[in-house]
């Protein structure tokens, strides 16, 4: 994530903001441009002779602070008009879950736009994209009835109860994971749309196959097994989690949601002036430089390089604060390998996709 300043007066802003706290500017985020404007009181801003107005959801749920070309007919931004269902807001304590899946959603639909992937919405596009926001039917989560956070043919849903912290943690230590965040199911939910829009019919498949497998197995019995037998006890060696054991595809997402990982964090990094490079003596020079963008640049080698130290740091600051490491995992060569063939794939020309 780049380190968004207010253009009323140079101060930094977060992605999230609205107001500027310096200078008072009400603020908002354009996609098409990844830039922060100052919007009038009206809810309108300009920039470039292009003109724009907030997202129809600011109004009507003080939610989304992106902004939509004042040409567009729809009245949402390219985050809010990808959602299918929402949660009933009538119930209690829905619209705060909403609220953080919503954050969450649109920092992966930055990293989609950074890297020029495709985001047209389902009802646009029959290949697009929607999310369903569902509560169970059940108060409990953990029954039979639950709703399962998955994608199917563009459709994502997400169980809304995966934003209340409280039950995601329950969640984590209950599935033995190191990691669960809301905003790591949408990159990793969003691995197996991209895998359908960029992998399934193209030239990769071959390559794909020979570093993650083949993805014919049988899913369901591939996803059973590592229930009930669980994952192989060597699974380090070759996954980036015990998860992306259980077949293919979940690999594949695994990997996908690991590398937007990497690539964001580090853009993160870059924007806060981060210079951590233990093997290199000239930093700075590396890092004011355009080739190191992570979302742009080209040499694997380079990413890897960087990201390996920013990620020991990161977890030693975090364990200084008395927090678990933020970031719980190490590759392996094989892992490396398939981070590299996502790399690849997701720097052609999205044109063709
Ligand atoms: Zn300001
Ligand atoms: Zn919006
Ligand atoms: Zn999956």
């Amino acid at each position: 994530m780049k380190l968004f300043t207010c253009p009323g007066c140079g101060h930094a802003t977060f992605f999230e903001g609205v107001l500027c706290t310096r200078c008072g500017s009400q603020l908002g985020f354009a996609p098409d441009i990844l830039q922060m404007l100052v919007v009038q009181a009206d809810g309108t801003a300009e920039h470039d002779q292009t003109n724009w107005r907030r997202c129809g959801n600011y109004w009507e749920f003080n939610d989304c602070n992106w902004l939509v070309d004042a040409s567009d007919t729809t009245p949402l931004c390219i985050s809010c008009r990808l959602n299918r269902t929402i949660p009933d807001l009538s119930v209690a304590g829905n619209q705060m879950l909403w609220h953080r899946l919503e954050q969450e959603k649109r920092r992966f639909v930055y990293s989609a736009l950074r890297l020029k992937l495709p985001v047209a919405p389902k009802t646009e596009s029959p290949g697009g994209l929607a999310f369903d926001f569902m509560a169970d039917p059940d108060p409990s989560f953990h029954e039979r009835n639950r709703v399962l956070t998955g994608h199917e043919n563009g459709l994502i849903t997400i169980n809304i109860a995966e934003a209340d912290p409280v039950t995601r943690e329950q969640m984590r230590a209950q599935m033995a994971e190191p990691y669960r965040t809301i905003l790591g199911h949408f990159r990793h939910e969003s691995g197996h749309y991209y895998w359908d829009r960029l992998v399934r019919d193209s030239s990769w498949l071959n390559e794909f196959r020979s570093l993650f497998g083949d993805e014919r197995a049988d899913y369901n019995e591939s996803l059973r097994q590592n229930y009930e037998v669980g994952p192989p006890p060597d699974w380090p060696e070759h996954f980036v989690s015990s998860y992306a054991s259980s077949h293919p595809w979940e690999d594949w997402a695994e990997t996908w949601s690991h590398y937007l990982h990497m690539v964001d964090t580090l853009e993160t990094a870059w924007g806060y002036g981060v210079t951590l490079n233990p093997r290199h003596a000239d930093n700075a020079t590396l890092f004011s430089s355009p080739e190191y963008d992570p979302y742009l640049m080209t040499d694997f080698d380079t990413l890897i390089e960087q990201w390996v130290p920013l990620t020991v740091a990161l977890n030693s600051l975090n364990r200084s604060m008395g927090h678990d490491a933020s970031y719980p995992f190490a590759l392996a060569t094989p892992v490396i390998d398939k981070l590299a063939l996502v790399h690849r794939i997701v720097r052609q020309p999205q044109g063709s996709a």
